[in-house]
């Protein structure tokens, strides 16, 4: 068999490897057709019925109400940043509710900002380095009349997760905007107290080159901001009236995604999945905690720790060390453990604990963690 390693990956990242098998296993003829589905038509009844499958099984596995509508995008999360603007805004000039809690909320803050919109910071946690440190609420600058309010639910470079309760704190009738790019089908979510919820597939979902938008129905075509217009690929109504085909999608990408939740549905589902993602998480933690002369988590605050992407410093003498950093990512390596290095922006290691990880491989890199601990440095 192939040689897997263990992939510690941000994204693109790890897949079950039972729907790798089965990509190999339907390559050269896709459900009888002869044909690859990579060859395949985006209006072939082959493909049209997967596309119902897969939104049909994301669906039932986030509980998406009926006025909720699925679509599958492209531009990757990014677009996004501007989707929303374009979609949302109402008016440029009423308050646009940011909540920057790491780089990516920052991106789309400043997106915002780019394309005209006043932006309102609700709060940054950019001055203490994104360490999740979150001010108290009485601090927070939230409008009333905001056109909308965005957060991302986990910061992907930064190791910050909210807590998923986060949204009940935000004003009622405000349409609340989050990115969920990855943490996406991580943990259950209640999807009714959401405006747009979006995500990037590559990390927790599939592979690059589609995005997940969940919409409800009465924001879809309403709110855009006069004297906008929108881009037709960003058009959430466009998407929505041609259920996801007004152009070519990414067929390929849309067919893995949708494997990936008939895996998760097997798994039992995200409440199931969800247990095992805080298991996997304990288990890395925990070595940090334990060993404080040699590990550091990034994030100070409370609660607020990720899930998804543990973030950490390796120390020596007491300070980060991006010298011992390289020894710890090359030992792992050769231990057949791969994708550590933190992101290039901040450094460090991140451990990337999604769905498709295995508690066998958290629990291999926690053994790494207290042997490299033990080592003399
Ligand atoms: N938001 C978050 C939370 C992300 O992690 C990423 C990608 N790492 C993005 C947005 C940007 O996604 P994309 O590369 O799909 O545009």
């Amino acid at each position: 068999a192939p040689r897997r390693t263990l992939n510690f990956g941000a994204g693109p990242a790890v897949l079950p490897r039972t729907v790798l098998e089965r990509v190999q296993a339907e390559m050269l003829d896709y459900a009888g057709t002869g044909c690859s589905l990579l060859e395949l038509s985006h209006r072939s009844a082959e493909f049209m019925g997967l596309l119902a499958r897969a939104s049909a099984d994301l669906r039932a596995l986030m509980g998406v109400p009926a006025n909720y509508r699925i679509l599958f995008m492209q531009g990757g999360a990014t677009s996004q940043f501007s989707a929303v603007v374009y979609n949302l805004a109402v008016d440029l000039a009423a308050p646009h509710d940011y909540i920057v809690t790491g780089g990516w909320s920052e991106k789309a803050a400043q997106e915002a900002r780019r394309l005209g919109a006043n932006v309102n910071t609700v709060f940054s946690t950019k001055a203490t380095g994104h360490d999740g440190r979150i001010p108290p609420r009485s601090e927070w600058r939230l409008s009333a009349d905001a056109a909308y309010v965005y957060y991302c639910d986990n910061e992907t470079v930064h190791g910050v997760e909210m807590p998923g309760d986060f949204v009940e704190q935000l004003p009622a009738g405000v349409p609340v905007v989050c990115d969920m790019s990855s943490n996406f089908l991580s943990r259950p979510v209640d999807v009714s107290k959401y405006g747009v919820i979006y995500g990037g597939a590559q990390k927790n979902v599939g592979p690059a080159g589609v995005t997940l938008v969940i919409v409800r129905e009465d924001l879809i075509g309403t709110r855009t901001a006069p004297g906008l217009v929108v881009p037709v690929m960003l058009d959430y109504k466009t998407c929505a009236e041609n259920d996801s085909l007004y152009n070519t999608p990414p067929t390929f990408a849309i067919y893995v995604s949708g494997l990936v939740f008939e895996w998760l549905r097997a798994q039992g589902g995200v409440e199931a999945i969800s247990g095992v993602n805080a298991r996997k998480a304990r288990l890395v933690y925990d070595v940090i905690a334990g060993h404080a002369d040699t590990y550091r988590c990034t994030v100070a605050g409370d609660g607020v720790r990720s899930r998804m992407n543990v973030t950490f410093r390796v120390l020596a003498g007491g300070a980060p060390s991006a010298e011992r950093e390289r020894a710890f990512v090359a030992g792992a390596e050769q231990r057949g453990m791969i994708q550590l290095a933190g992101h290039r922006s901040v450094g460090g290691i991140r451990a990337s604990l999604y769905n498709a990880l295995d508690e066998a491989a958290a629990a291999a890199l926690a053994a790494y963690m207290r042997e490299f601990a033990a080592a003399p440095a």
